[in-house]
This record gives C-alpha cells, sequence and structure tokens, in this order.
C-alpha cells in the first residue's frame, strides 16, 4: 500500500520543504512534543534520578544529614536498643562520612557496607545492640566510672573503617582500637581526623596497627571489650585483660559449627568468668598477623 493518497495522486518523499512548513502548526506540535517524551526517556529518568538524590543523600552535616540521622536512630528505637547514651551516639555520628561516596545513599540504611579490603562496617541495628549490651555491664557502678561514659577504658578489635570507633568515642573515657590491615587503619586514621571537625566533645581515640588477638597489654586491663571480626574460640588474652566489672562481646563460631553466636563474657567481682549468649551473628573473620 502506498503513503498517504487523500487526493488520488501520488506523492513525492520526500516533501518539498515548503509542504511540510505549511503543515497546521496546531498538528505538528503535539506530535513533535509526544515523540520526544517516547523517545528520550532517559532524560525523565535523569530527572528522577536527580530528585531522588537531592531527597536522599547526606549533604555534608547540616541539618538534611542530622535529620536522616534521626531517622535511623528511630527505626533503631524502634528495634529494642534504648539507652539514651547509645541512641545519641548514632545521632551524632555521620556515618556517611565513613563509607565510599557510592555507597553514601546507604549510609544510614540498616544494612552492612564494604568498605575495602573484603571487610565491611556492621549494620546500625547490631552495632546498637552491642553497644547497648556494653553499657549494661555489671560494673557500671563502681566508684572509677565516670558519668555519661559508661564503657570506661574500652578496647576495640578490628577498627575497620573506624564508624564504631567513632560511637564507642562517644560512650568511653577512652578507646583503644586495633586493626590487622595497614590500609584500614590508615583509612580509619583519616577518616576520624575528618569527623573530628563535625562531632563537638568527641575523645580521640587511639589507633593501633597490629594482632588483635593478641590484645593490647600496655594499656590492659581495660572495662569493656568489643570485637568487630569472629574466630572458632575466644583468645585467652582477651579474657586476661578484662577487668573486674568489665564486659567484653565479640562474635564467635558456634561450637556445632552452625554460624555466629554473639558471646558475653563478664568478669564478676570475684574475678570469674561468666559467659551468655546473645542471638546469631554473621560477622567478618578474625585473622591472626599483620598485613
Ligand atoms: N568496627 C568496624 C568493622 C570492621 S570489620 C567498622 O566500624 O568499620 C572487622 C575488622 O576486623 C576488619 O577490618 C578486619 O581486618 C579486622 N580484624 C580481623 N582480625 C583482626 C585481628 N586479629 N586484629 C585486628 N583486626 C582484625
Amino acid at each position: 500500500m502506498s503513503q498517504g493518497q487523500s487526493d488520488g495522486k501520488p506523492r513525492r518523499f520526500p516533501l518539498p520543504l515548503d509542504k511540510v512548513a505549511s503543515a497546521p502548526s496546531a498538528r505538528l506540535k503535539p506530535a513533535a512534543a509526544s515523540s520526544r517524551e517516547v523517545l528520550r526517556p532517559q532524560a525523565h529518568l535523569h530527572q528522577i534520578e536527580q530528585e531522588r538524590r537531592r531527597q536522599s543523600i547526606p549533604q555534608g552535616v547540616g541539618l538534611d544529614s542530622m535529620q536522616i540521622r534521626l531517622r535511623m536512630v528511630e527505626r533503631l528505637r524502634s528495634d529494642g536498643i534504648t539507652h539514651p547514651g547509645v541512641l545519641e551516639a548514632f545521632a551524632r555520628t555521620p556515618r556517611h562520612l565513613f563509607v565510599d561516596t557510592a555507597l553514601v545513599n546507604q549510609a544510614y540504611e540498616d544494612t552492612s557496607l564494604p568498605i575495602g579490603l573484603g571487610q565491611t562496617i556492621s549494620k546500625p541495628s547490631v552495632v546498637g545492640t552491642m553497644l547497648q549490651l556494653l553499657c549494661s555491664r555489671p560494673g557500671l557502678t563502681m566508684p572509677h566510672v565516670q558519668p555519661g561514659r559508661p564503657l570506661g577504658l574500652c578496647l576495640e578489635v578490628g577498627t575497620g573503617c573506624g564508624y564504631q570507633a567513632a560511637l564507642l568515642s562517644l560512650l568511653a573515657r577512652q578507646v583503644i582500637s586495633i586493626e590487622r590491615l595497614r590500609d584500614l587503619h590508615i583509612k580509619a586514621r583519616g577518616n576520624l581526623d575528618q569527623i573530628r571537625q563535625h562531632v563537638p566533645a568527641w575523645q580521640d581515640v587511639r589507633l593501633v596497627y597490629g594482632d588483635g588477638m593478641v590484645g593490647h597489654p600496655p594499656q590492659a586491663p581495660y572495662d569493656t571489650i568489643i570485637a568487630a571480626a569472629g574466630g572458632a574460640a575466644l583468645p585467652q588474652a582477651w579474657l586476661d585483660q578484662l577487668a573486674p566489672g568489665g564486659r567484653l562481646i565479640a562474635p564467635m563460631e558456634d561450637e556445632r559449627g552452625q554460624g555466629q553466636v554473639l558471646t558475653v563474657v563478664d568478669r564478676l567481682p570475684d574475678g570469674s568468668l561468666q559467659h551468655t549468649r546473645a542471638g546469631a551473628v554473621l560477622f567478618v573473620p578474625l585473622k591472626s598477623g599483620i598485613t
């Protein structure tokens, strides 16, 4: 069938320019507008992406960022994390400054995120559960515990990107944090230097590059010990470096080989140790040596 013959005469294609120009504009314009919409969907998607970014990327540490953090805090509260100091630490610590720019959109979601070298930053709800357990340790009534600093002298094994160390620093008198991977140790130092400008009254963290399996004898004993990596058993050094009234929390492989469990160890005032379990978890492996 030939194209568009209303007067019975054969049409020549292409049409002469004057025929195109003389076509009624009312018919041409909507056709042109709709073809733009159909043929360039990427323009539309681009606008959606821009809008999504405008709404969800935390901008600096201004109001946007604080509002996003407060939404995360509300989620943590509904997940059962109610300790006021822990919630305040989450509200004050800018998690988006610890993750790669490509992941910044997810910084305030309850998700673990890669931090490089095969390691991950844990989900806020898991970190919150661990901090809350540390903040209710038996030795809290001891005279040397400063008000508002329930973690006392705290040892962290597995600095990673430094996010959890920053949270700990708002709850402890002092934090010593050990990392076995040199590149992450250096990255954490940069991240913590950056947040020092944003978080008032932030206690300094002592970062150590070394094997955390041996703890950190020079400043032992510790009121609290927290590990962000799990092994088959708790290293004896950690137990030896736990002060009376102190609490240790670490993921550990279940003895029946059924994944990891969060293990809590309390050193009671008489020096004995009491072990309890606080649910199934999934952490990166605890490894010995440094790289
Ligand atoms: N708390 C961290 C999470 C780090 S992931 C954060 O907020 O980012 C666990 C970390 O433990 C990894 O960086 C890993 O390299 C480290 N790690 C594993 N075994 C270790 C060991 N024996 N000594 C010190 N760090 C160790």
